[in-house]
């Protein structure tokens, strides 16, 4: 029997480990803690939480994580029976004992007939063999270099510099309006791809006082080496001088207002179409380490935002990650190198629950191909088709950045009768999700069965 390799036991490891062994495939399961450290990880344990302890809403049927929680429960997630297990009293969210839920997930996975754990840190990309790279954000620095060596240096990051999402329909189009700078594009689509928020001068003077005086968030120690060449954040390029963003992401020139033609803009902010379904648009160049509380406020000053919803809000961490779009494909495979599937942080989502969400589709898939089955084609509609679509197809891959689950990534859902208020679709969103999820689930059952 074959063998599947997995390198890496954090959140999408440990899961991808444990999907795997549960459908009959003997794991090997790499993983260089306690040997070697990182500077965010404290303990030797599988699947440690390094930050927050929390896998953020449980809400099911409003929002798009809570959602995630329920299919992978409905896949049989170890993340999430032990999650439960060790859950602690947080309101809608889903706060756990770290120390206690790792420790689980280590002993579900040690106890395991199928799985053996092995120490130590791999350095190379293997040359054959059944694996899956889920080193996480933090991937250690060898393996890191052999990722950069085959996929090319610009298509591994060693940060994330995340420029605010918006969802589209959140904009308000009285105000802003759809133009790309000096018309440029082929088609009208893309001269049509940037939507555009024009300033004032009172109001780009209060936008730069209220970067300046937002709370933003420290850097951690090891976290900078290396970092400051390309996108600096906004806040600190408004501390260089009050007119150095005019001149910068947010210059007027070649925009021209088409609700008010004559007025010229003082300053105009930028947003881009971020997926394919136009859903998402992210502010151009506004990636910061503003506090999310400052950010929401700061950046619904800018007119057209001022009911703005975010998909995200901006950031900039020491973050390990492929550019997936063009390196793998729709099963998570390696295009160059087909044996290897990438799971986790690795591939550009973002979040505890994402990346163990990411490596419990790698391991079904992973065991699937070493079982000579195929699973039927993942649906779209379900959280994590939405999230392994955008990844590895839906988003563009020249601005590729870390995502965290959202509606925004889901095809829209039909809208009956009119404009439906967002609680209403939501839950379309949602039990649209479980019964195809669910229809999944049983569909690759039955497929297993027959062959
Ligand atoms: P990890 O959980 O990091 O697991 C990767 C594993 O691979 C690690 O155990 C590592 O030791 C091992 N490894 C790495 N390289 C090698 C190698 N060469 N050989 C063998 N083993 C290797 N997400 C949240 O949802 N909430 C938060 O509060 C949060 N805070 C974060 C704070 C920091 C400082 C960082 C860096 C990330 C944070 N994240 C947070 C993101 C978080 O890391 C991921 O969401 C999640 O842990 C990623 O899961 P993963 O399995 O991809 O990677």
């Amino acid at each position: 029997t074959q063998t599947l390799d997995i390198i890496g036991g954090g959140m999408a490891g440990s899961e991808a480990a444990w999907q795997a062994a549960q459908a009959g495939i003997a794991v090997r399961l790499h993983e260089m803690r306690p040997k070697v450290g990182t500077f965010a990880h404290r303990t030797g344990d599988l699947a440690e939480m390094v930050c927050s302890n929390s896998f953020r809403s449980d809400d099911d049927t409003s929002n798009a994580v809570g959602l995630l929680h329920w299919e992978m429960r409905a896949a049989d997630g170890l993340i999430m029976e032990m999650a439960d297990r060790h859950r602690l009293p947080a309101g809608g969210a889903l706060a756990v004992d770290r120390d206690a839920f790792s420790a689980a997930v280590t002993e579900r996975l040690r106890a395991h007939p199928l799985i053996e754990i092995v120490e130590g840190e791999v350095t190379a990309l293997p040359d054959d063999g059944t694996w899956i790279v889920a080193t996480g954000p933090l991937t250690g620095s060898r393996l890191a270099e052999a990722i950069a060596a085959e996929a090319g240096q610009d298509a591994l990051a060693f940060f994330d510099a995340i420029a605010p999402i918006v969802h589209a329909d959140s904009i308000d189009m009285s105000v802003a309006w759809r133009q790309s700078r000096y018309d440029k594009g082929e088609t009208e689509e893309e001269r049509t791809a940037y939507i555009n928020c024009p300033m004032d001068r009172d109001r780009y003077e209060a936008f730069i006082d209220a970067l300046l005086a937002a709370e933003k968030t420290e850097f951690k120690e090891g976290e900078t080496a290396g970092y400051f060449d390309g996108c600096l954040p906004i806040e600190v390029m408004a501390e260089r001088g009050r007119e150095t963003l005019r001149h910068g992401p947010m210059k007027p020139v070649g925009l021209t207002n088409q609700h008010q033609p004559d007025i010229k803009a003082h300053a105009v902010v930028q947003l881009r179409r971020d997926n394919a379904l136009g859903t998402l648009y992210n502010i151009v160049g506004f990636q910061t380490k503003m506090k999310y509380g400052a950010q929401t406020s700061v950046f619904r000053m800018i007119p057209g935002l001022e009911e703005a919803r975010f998909a995200r809000l901006g950031g900039i961490h020491r973050n390990t990650f492929i550019n997936s779009p063009t390196l793998l494909d729709d099963q998570m495979r390696l295009r160059s190198r087909p044996h290897i599937r990438f799971a986790g942080q690795i591939t550009g989502v973002e979040g505890y629950v994402e990346s163990a969400a990411m490596g419990l589709l790698a391991g079904r898939l992973a065991a699937a191909e070493l079982q000579g089955r195929t699973l039927p084609e993942l649906p779209k509609t379900t959280a994590m088709g939405a999230l392994v679509n955008h990844i590895t197809g839906g988003a563009d891959a020249k601005t590729f950045q870390p995502m965290n689950v959202n509606f925004g990534l889901f095809p829209p859902v039909e809208a009956k009768g009119g404009r439906r208020n967002r609680a209403t679709r939501y839950l379309a969103y949602t039990d649209r999700a479980k019964a195809d999820w669910t229809a999944w689930l049983g569909a690759a059952t039955v497929r297993e069965a027959a062959e």
